[in-house]
């Protein structure tokens, strides 16, 4: 798998990028990886820190004719939240429940958030679509989980 040139197959520790599934390559992260550590020097730093990384996925109402799918991380390091930053995760306050939605607060939130929107009336394979999305950014994000795939809560807030 060397067919994007060898300058860029590894990570910014010099550990290689690992494979994963060819879905992946359409993902908004699976080159911008490159330029961060790699999940195993980030679960590290995490543990060195004590801190339990965690991922909590839900659904939200945002608004009357729009629902999003909401990607909150808890307890991230700095590095791991240098990473969400480019791939869409904004500092926010963490959600309490499905009604309390958290509020950006970009230099202070406590939590990394992602909102993928859709209208309440869309097709319903676009928003299959979307949770097909939504599982492929969870099980390569579970890498840079101390926990893995464990850490990856569904329909549980992180302000709970
Ligand atoms: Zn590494």
């Amino acid at each position: 798998m060397d067919r994007l040139g060898s300058n860029i197959l590894s990570h910014r520790c010099g550990h290689s990028l690992s494979d994963m599934p060819p879905a992946f390559e359409q993902h908004e992260a699976f080159l911008i990886r490159a330029a961060f550590p790699c999940p195993h020097c980030l679960t590290e730093l995490a543990r060195r820190h004590g801190l339990h990384t965690r991922a909590y996925v839900n659904m939200q109402q945002l608004s009357p004719s729009m629902i999003a799918f909401v990607v909150e991380v808890a307890h991230a390091a700095d590095e791991l939240g240098d990473l969400l930053s480019v791939i869409g995760y904004g500092r926010s306050t963490p959600s309490q429940d499905e009604m309390t939605p958290g509020t950006q607060a970009p230099g202070e939130g406590t939590v990394w958030r992602k909102e993928m929107w859709f209208a309440s009336n869309t097709d319903t394979r676009h928003v299959v679509a979307l949770v097909d999305h939504i599982k492929l950014e969870m099980t390569w994000l579970s890498r840079y989980l101390p926990d893995g795939a464990v850490g990856v809560e569904f329909c549980k807030f992180p302000g709970e």
